[in-house]
Parts: structure tokens; sequence; C-alpha cells
């Protein structure tokens, strides 16, 4: 049987740990702000902004969500981002995805300001740890090396198959996971033949939005199973995952709910700090 690598406990420990950090830049004068961008009334993207300004405000974080019409201009918005760039109280700007279909996502999110741009989605931050120099991780991706590392998973040499190939999860994942010295495999809908690949991982990451994609004929015994996906069916949120059986195989596995999906939202929160103490030393660096 596997363990369960819970990632609410694990998400609660690293918020606990940003509370002190908060009240740190509190007493030299810095409010973290982070400021969220939802444009439309998708109900699934309203209900995430809910649980990313509960989270902010767990913490000692301002959250601000600025609302925007479904059939806002592009221009008009990045108007807004731009402005909320020139803000000196603002230390993080989210734009919440997806778009509208008739916005240029990848023009719009060029605007958010490098320093700012708490998802690591900007071209400069994804060039920088591309080579190196992160700036900052992607939340998700930040958040599977959380719980890796604090339950002492080890990812150096190991063999590390990502399923999935996104900006926002499934690349950046395999990035980091080589940064840390796996031997990575990116798999995504044109790998021939998954299977072969995800039976060599040591660490297996899915990542692909598919409902039991992942099986236990998938998985090589006691390797650490970490399901990114978040699918509904018949009401209920299920991973990638089929958990059940791979618990059975594995020797670790994130459950869905309550896996990766709270250290998403605990390390916007991380990114959200670690953004604010970068402009508070460099305004300390100005005076
Ligand atoms: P996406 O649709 O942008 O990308 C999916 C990737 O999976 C693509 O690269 C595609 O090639 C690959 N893929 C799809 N079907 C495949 C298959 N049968 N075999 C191999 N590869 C396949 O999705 P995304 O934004 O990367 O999100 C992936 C999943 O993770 C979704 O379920 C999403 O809801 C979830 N997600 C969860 C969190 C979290 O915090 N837990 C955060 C972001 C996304």
């Amino acid at each position: 049987m596997a363990r369960i690598l819970d990632g609410k406990a694990i998400a609660k420990q690293v918020k606990d740990e940003l509370r002190q950090r908060v009240s740190q830049l509190r007493e030299t004068g810095l409010v973290p702000k982070l400021v969220v961008v939802l444009v439309g009334d998708d109900a699934a993207s309203a209900s995430y902004v809910r649980s990313k300004s509960r989270a902010a405000q767990d913490v000692g974080i301002d959250a601000e969500v600025i609302q925007m019409p479904a059939n806002i201009a592009e221009d008009e918005l990045i108007r807004a981002l731009e402005r909320l760039n020139e803000d000196n109280t603002v230390h993080a700007v989210l734009v919440q995805l997806p778009l509208p279909a008739h916005l240029d996502t990848d023009r719009i999110l060029m605007h958010v300001h490098p320093a700012k741009d708490v998802d690591g989605f900007h071209p400069v931050n994804i060039g920088r740890y591309a080579t190196g120099t992160p700036l900052l991780w992607p939340c998700t991706t930040a958040g599977i090396l959380e719980i890796l590392e604090r339950s002492e998973i080890p990812i150096a040499g190991r063999t590390a198959v990502i399923v999935g190939r996104s900006r926002i999860v499934g690349w950046p994942t395999a990035q980091l996971l080589l940064a840390h010295n796996a031997t990575v495999i990116q798999c995504h809908r044109q790998t021939v033949n998954l299977r072969e690949y995800t039976r060599q991982a040591d660490i297996l990451v899915a990542a692909a939005g598919q409902p039991s994609l992942i099986g236990p004929d998938d998985v090589k015994v006691g390797a650490t199973v970490i399901d990114v996906g978040i699918n509904r069916v018949g009401g209920h949120l299920v991973g990638d995952v089929d958990f059940a059986a791979v618990e059975e195989k594995a020797g670790a596995i994130t459950p869905v709910p309550g896996g990766v999906g709270p250290l998403t939202v605990a390390m916007l929160m991380k990114n959200t700090v670690h953004l604010a103490e970068i402009h508070q030393r460099e305004k300390e660096g100005f005076r």
C-alpha cells in the first residue's frame, strides 16, 4: 500500500511558514499585495480565484480581485495590467486563465511585468528558469517540488516521467526535475506506447487532464505517483490516475482532491511573498 502524500497538510506547513515571513515584512512597513485579474464569469475560474483570496487572507497577504467584463477589449486589459505594473504597492499580478477566446493569451501575459509575474508565465521568467537562474517556478510545478522535498523523496539520479507538456504544468515540471538532476522523460499526446515510458518512472507526474489515464499496469512497483489532473466525472473530482488500483502498487501517491491542488494555491502565496521580499530588498538597496 502506498504512502499517501497529504497535500493539505503540506500546504498548511508552507502557509504557517509564510505567515512568519509576512509578519516580518509587515514590521518593515510592507504589506505584500497580490492582484488577481479575472476576466468574464466562468464559474470554475471564479471559484479558483475565491480560494486564492482566502489563502492570501489566511497568511496576511493583501489580495485584490479585479473583475473585468467577458467582452473587454484586449488593449483595455493591457492598459489595466500596465497600471498594475506601475503601482508600487502591488508586488504580484496574476491573470486567471483561461481567457475568453477573443483575447490573445500570449500577448496579454507579455504585459505582466516579469518582476510581478507570480505565475512565472512571462517569457523572461521562462527564459530564466530554462537557463538555470529562476526568479520563481510556476505554482503547480513549485508545489510538486515542495511535496517531494517535504516527503523526503529523492530526485537526483531518479527517472522522472512527466505525462503532459503544457506551458502551465508539464513543461516547467520537466525543467524543474531536470534542474534537480533527475533523468527526465517528457510524454505527450503523440507519445507512442506511453506505458513503455511510465513504467520506467521512479517519479511519475500525470498532468494530462485524462481520467484513468494511468492504471496499475502503467506504474513501476514502489514508484512515487504525483497526480496533477483535475477532472470532473459524474459530479466528482478525479485525477489522471486510477487511485484505488495504483495505490496498491505505488510507493507513494497524491490523492485528488487534497494532493497537488492545495500546494498550487500555497505556492502562489509563497511566490507572492518571494516577490514582495525582493521588492523590499531592492528598495532598501536604493536608500
Ligand atoms: P493541457 O490540456 O494544457 O495539457 C495537457 C497535456 O497532456 C498536453 O501536453 C497533452 O499533449 C498531454 N496529453 C493529453 N492527453 C494525453 C494522453 N492520452 N497521453 C499522453 N499525453 C497526453 O492541460 P494542463 O493545463 O497542463 O492541465 C493538465 C491537468 O492538470 C488538467 O486536468 C488540469 O485541470 C490539471 N491542473 C491541475 C492543477 C492543480 O493545481 N492540481 C493545476 C493546473 C492544472
